[in-house]
């Protein structure tokens, strides 16, 4: 199987759909959660989430380094704790070439799921692992970060948006 992903991109309806838990960690899945970093890297990003590329499948990957060590994925992730309060953050998504904006986000999370061989997983994380992991779970909830922007942000990158919407139409 040779996976070659295209990133969808808003206004795709498929991002706003809900994903649904892996059932079984067979090696399709295993296969097509790897298939992930190649198509992040592509793109310069530091996180994808499946249903960014059209599998509705509770699965993402991180990495913010881009170090081959530094490489996450998690598959069925539930998030059990956050704390450390809210910090503000200039986040940026594959799926929204072009627009960036500041998101709040708790500064620490504790994660629970499960990883590529079906063993249970248990981490916690601070900082930029810990928004990119928020913002990649958002996306399992079919949530985008410009849902999360303020008021006044939202008004100001409709332009691009409407861009975008029209280049989707073409
Ligand atoms: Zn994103």
């Amino acid at each position: 199987m040779d996976l070659q992903y295209t990133i969808l991109t808003y206004p795709d309806p498929q991002l706003r759909q809900i994903s649904q838990p892996v059932e079984e960690i067979t090696d399709e899945v295993r296969e097509k959660t790897l298939a992930l970093f190649p198509a992040m890297y592509a793109d310069n990003g530091i996180g994808l989430a499946a249903p960014q590329v059209g599998w509705h499948a509770r699965v993402f990957v991180v990495n913010v380094t881009g170090k081959p060590e530094d490489e996450l994925a998690f598959i069925n992730p539930e998030i059990t704790e956050r704390s450390g309060g809210l910090w503000s953050f200039e986040e940026g998504c594959l799926s929204l070439p072009g627009i960036r904006g500041k998101v709040k986000r708790e500064r620490k999370i504790t994660l629970k799921g499960t990883d590529l061989e079906g063993k249970p997983i248990e981490l916690s994380a601070d900082g930029l692992v810990a928004r990119c992991i928020l913002h990649e779970f958002d996306h399992l909830d079919g949530i985008l970060f410009i849902d999360r922007l303020s008021p006044a942000k939202r008004q100001s990158i409709k332009r691009r948006l409407r861009e975008l919407e029209a280049e989707a139409a073409v």
